[in-house]
């Protein structure tokens, strides 16, 4: 069970630049090498499709969709940015709560119930990392997973960092 976070985001990335030509997707990728964490490849596969079809769907008049991917020693960050509806500070928790919907009668047409985000959040917190979300109603949402390093990994970056000092 141990993932290259990396590959998997530029892959999620890539299907969904395929599959959304109307879309501008904008990917910052700091990570130049392999990055392991200790989680099935699907898990972190399925939570990268659910944030970034969420993006997608939430967003109707500005098209574009930000995937950033960094780490530090200890812990993977992957964020996606959207420009879209955004959620208000009332319903930011509550996004996460299993067949939670903001607006039940609008978004019925986009066929989604609710789940996505809860499934989501259980996955990331099963392998100790976390999810987040900020968001501004009208202007957008940040969606932040962060994950712990496998502890190998942990180990030969901080070979990397004792031999840069
Ligand atoms: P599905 O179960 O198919 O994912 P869903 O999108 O309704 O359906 P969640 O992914 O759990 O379910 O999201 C819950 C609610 O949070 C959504 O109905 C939507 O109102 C809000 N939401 C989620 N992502 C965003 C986003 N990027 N921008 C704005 N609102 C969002």
């Amino acid at each position: 069970e141990k993932t290259d976070a990396r590959e998997v985001g530029l892959q999620v990335f890539n299907n969904f630049q395929m599959i959304h030509p109307e879309f501008s997707f904008v990917l910052d990728n700091d990570l130049k090498h392999k990055t392991i964490v200790k989680m099935y490849r699907n898990h972190l596969e399925q939570v990268l499709i659910i944030l970034m079809d969420n993006a997608v769907k939430y967003s109707q008049e500005r098209k574009e969709v930000h995937m950033t991917i960094s780490k530090n020693s200890r812990y993977v960050e992957i964020v996606v940015q959207d420009f879209g509806e955004g959620i208000s500070q009332d319903n930011l928790d509550k996004v996460f709560n299993r067949f939670y919907r903001v607006d039940k009668a609008r978004s019925r047409d986009k066929g989604g119930n609710g789940l996505g985000l809860s499934i989501a959040r259980r996955l990331i917190e099963g392998y100790h990392g976390k999810l987040s979300v900020e968001s501004v109603i009208g202007q957008g949402s940040v969606f932040r997973i962060s994950l712990p390093l496998s502890s190998e990994q942990e180990e030969s970056q901080t070979i990397k960092d004792t031999e840069k000092n």
